[in-house]
């Protein structure tokens, strides 16, 4: 079997150790060369490895980066293409390697997600795939593997989690039973997240059961505008993934209290945030500052992140009318 994870989250959450206690007397091999947002060139290194060691099981050790690249590698083993066809829609020559997870940030979801996020750096593009062959086969979530995360990657994952729920609640895809697991996720995040910033165990410990709530929250409702608009501060200006869904979130907001056809949730939304002042000022007791232009941002790039944005699927899935211009003033308003 082949692990796949970081240079340091095997290692400093204890997951690395653990699984190999676990699969002691077997052949494991170890591929730890994924980076933050993994990249197509990551992936197909990976499979080189899968292909060399005879893997038959991948296992994703990490957050959700090392837990994406296990599900691209477990693809690429059995397809003999490179990514970016798969990704551009050729369909599987055959079912990806079975994959198993074991989170070590309570953020993706990506344990129990049939999903898998990959970066294409010649084309600055994030690149989400889907397909019924990478839900994992069992994941093991533990969450005294997250207790080593320092304080802003607790942060960060955790509003990965609240955008999920929230995105996930507002989604068209969404229905009834889903609507209320995604309120039950975004209660419990606002209940627990600044005591698992300050380490508290049990707080650290709903936040794990958060996340993975949250990935069944968009199995079903998937993410919407939010989590697209996200991507380009990511690939253009590295900012964490959770901590960029959190940057748009107040004026994504606004714009869905203003033009979607769901306004009744998004209220409902607002009567969470309410007794935390707002959701800016939730934010910034976490510490979150907004303000795209305090990272460097600046006004003639929107259109070419809108232009990246527009052409998502997720678009389709958000309940309201999203058009480019739209895309421009949310980025905007939240410079
Ligand atoms: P990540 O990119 O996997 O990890 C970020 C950093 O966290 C790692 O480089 C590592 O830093 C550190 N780390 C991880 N676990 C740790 C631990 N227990 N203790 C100490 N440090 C730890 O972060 P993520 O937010 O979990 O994943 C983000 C990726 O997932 C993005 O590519 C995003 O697009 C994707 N995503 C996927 C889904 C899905 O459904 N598949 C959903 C949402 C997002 P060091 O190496 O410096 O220690
Ligand atoms: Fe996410």
């Amino acid at each position: 079997m082949l692990i796949v994870t970081d240079p340091a989250a095997g290692v400093k959450s204890g997951g690395l150790d653990a699984v190999r206690r676990q699969t002691d007397g077997r052949d494991v091999f170890v591929f730890d060369g994924v980076e933050e947002n993994p990249s197509f060139a990551t992936i197909e290194a990976g499979r080189d490895a899968a292909l060399r060691s005879r893997a038959e099981l991948v296992i994703g050790i990490g957050g959700g980066s090392p837990m994406d690249a296990a599900k691209g590698i477990a693809m690429l083993a059995a397809n003999k293409g490179p990514l970016r066809e798969y990704m551009q829609g050729r369909p599987l020559e055959a079912p990806p390697l079975p994959v198993a997870c074991v989170p070590t940030t309570s953020g993706t979801g990506s344990e129990v997600t049939p999903y898998a996020v990959f970066t294409d750096r010649d084309q600055r593009n994030k690149v989400g795939y889907s397909h019924p062959g990478l839900f994992p086969v069992f994941s093991v979530v533990d969450p005294e593997l997250t207790y080593s995360m320092p304080e802003a990657l607790v942060i960060h994952t955790g509003l990965d989690v609240l955008t999920h729920a929230l995105e996930s609640y507002l989604s068209e895809a969404s229905f009834g039973l889903n609507d209320a697991m995604a309120l039950h996720v975004i209660e419990a995040v606002l209940e627990n997240l600044k005591a698992a910033a300050a380490k508290e165990p049990q707080a650290m410990d709903r936040m794990a059961y958060a996340s993975t709530a949250a990935g069944i929250c968009i199995i079903h409702g998937g993410t919407i505008l939010l989590h697209i608009m996200a991507y380009p501060l990511t690939v253009f200006y590295g900012v964490p993934h959770g901590l960029a869904n959190a940057l748009l979130l107040p004026r994504f907001l606004d714009f869905m209290r203003e033009k979607s056809w769901v306004k009744d949730k998004v209220a409902r939304l607002d009567r969470f945030f309410a007794p935390e002042g707002g959701v800016e000022a939730y934010l910034e007791n976490l510490g979150v500052q907004t303000g795209l232009s305090r990272i460097g941002v600046k006004e003639d790039e929107l259109a070419i992140f809108a232009e990246k944005t527009i052409v998502k699927s997720d678009v389709h899935i958000t309940p309201a009318p999203v058009t480019e211009a739209e895309i421009v003033d949310i980025y905007r308003a939240s410079l």
